[in-house]
């Protein structure tokens, strides 16, 4: 894949550093100031676990809404980031100390969430979380479209209003789904559509408060869509079409009523880059093999999602012991046949090479297995 010249100046000036994760805060600035202004008026809230890193959440902070957070420890660590940012706390099996946290919105999971939620005493502002059984075929993951651990089906989302006539600490503020994730935006669209028609067909019932119900300044239907927008880890170019995105969001949308957005991995993915160095080139039973520097513990992402990392390759220039142009299977440090970045890809490495490993920004480090084998961590290097 190509790498931004910054970026390349960087992983050169690291070569005896490495492995290292380089963010490139710049990049990131102009695509999530480009997604915002496509988004027109839908609030745009950033995923927090597709990767905490404070500055990148600093540097999303002028374009975000909010952020949505999926445990107590993200609450406890984007209010140490950015103490006035609003929350929406989602995920299933909140515990009771989690539910009494005061964030801006809480994304109830079930009906037995629910009445704990009501137990605590404390006021809420909620948005009940559905599984519409709506196909997502094409989806990466599937949180939603069947019998899943994430969010109701209409009769739970029934069952939970039914709960909340009888009590008026917890106000129901709309619906929140998030129904699969590798989606492109024709796609959303159609499950936005689906989700949006749910959400009127209870709100004309009277189940879901209106601005008639909370005052002129509430929306009429309150609906967060979730994210789940693609990328492409075959191929790097091929971006998530925010604009169709927000045009068609906006031809969707009824005035007064309120839309929003949850992406993770759209807006971190490209930002983040793994920089590694190739200390063998090896030949076994005919396949070539370049281990490089740091693996799999470091950016689990390839091993989990069974892809290969695109890469680029940085040649030192000097001549190595391994020099290789037929297609290679590039592997980390770690015992164990699972730890491979990407397999057969035609390339020409020797050892000393730099490996630079995109799309390193998002359900990267941070999913990784960190401690295993204790090699030495990554060092964390930020482009402004
Ligand atoms: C993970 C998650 C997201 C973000 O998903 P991406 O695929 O990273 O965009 C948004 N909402 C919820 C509820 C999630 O669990």
């Amino acid at each position: 894949m190509n790498i931004p010249d910054r970026v390349r100046e960087r992983a050169e000036r690291l070569a005896d550093a490495l492995p290292a994760y380089v963010y490139d805060l710049a990049a990131l600035d102009r695509h999530a100031a480009a997604v915002r202004a496509a988004l027109r008026d839908v609030e745009l809230y950033y995923a927090v676990k597709a990767n905490p890193d404070p500055a990148l959440l600093r540097a999303l902070a002028p374009y975000a809404d909010g952020f949505e957070v999926s445990s107590g420890g993200e609450v406890a660590h984007v209010r140490s980031v950015l103490p006035r940012a609003r929350l929406a706390f989602g995920g299933p099996g909140k515990t009771d100390a989690e539910l009494a946290l005061d964030v801006h919105r809480l994304h109830v999971e079930s009906p037995g969430e629910l009445r704990r939620l009501i137990e605590t005493g404390a006021p809420a502002d909620a948005l009940l979380r559905v599984n519409l059984a709506v196909p997502v075929q094409g989806a990466a993951l599937a949180m939603g479209g069947g019998a899943t651990p994430f969010g109701m089906d209409p009769g739970g989302v029934r069952e939970c209003l039914s709960l909340l006539r009888r009590q008026n600490r917890v106000r129901p503020r709309g619906l929140h789904a998030h129904l699969a994730s590798g989606l492109r935006a024709p796609d959303l669209l159609d499950l936005a559509k689906a989700v949006l028609g749910f959400a009127r067909d209870l709100s004309g019932e009277g189940h879901i408060p209106t601005s008639r119900d909370l005052g002129q300044d509430a929306p009429a239907v309150e609906v967060d869509l979730g994210g789940g927008m693609a990328v492409s880890y075959h191929d790097p170019s091929e971006l998530f079409d925010w604009e169709t995105y927000g045009r068609g969001l906006a031809e969707l949308r009824e005035p007064g009523e309120l839309l929003r957005v949850e992406p993770g991995r759209a807006l971190t993915a490209y930002c983040g880059w793994y920089l590694t160095r190739v200390i063998d080139v090896k030949r076994v039973h005919g396949e070539v093999f370049a281990v490089v520097t740091g693996g799999t513990h470091h950016l689990r992402t390839p091993a989990a999602k069974g892809h290969d990392q695109p890469l680029a390759v940085l040649p030192t220039g000097r001549p190595g012991t391994g020099a290789t142009t037929e297609p290679v299977t590039v592997v980390g440090q770690l015992c164990t046949p699972k730890d491979v970045f990407a397999r057969r890809i035609p390339m020409t490495v020797d050892v000393g090479d730099i490996v630079a490993f995109g799309l390193a920004g998002a359900y990267a480090w941070t999913i990784s297995h960190h401690d295993f084998l204790m090699h030495p961590k990554p060092g964390f290097h930020y482009l402004t």
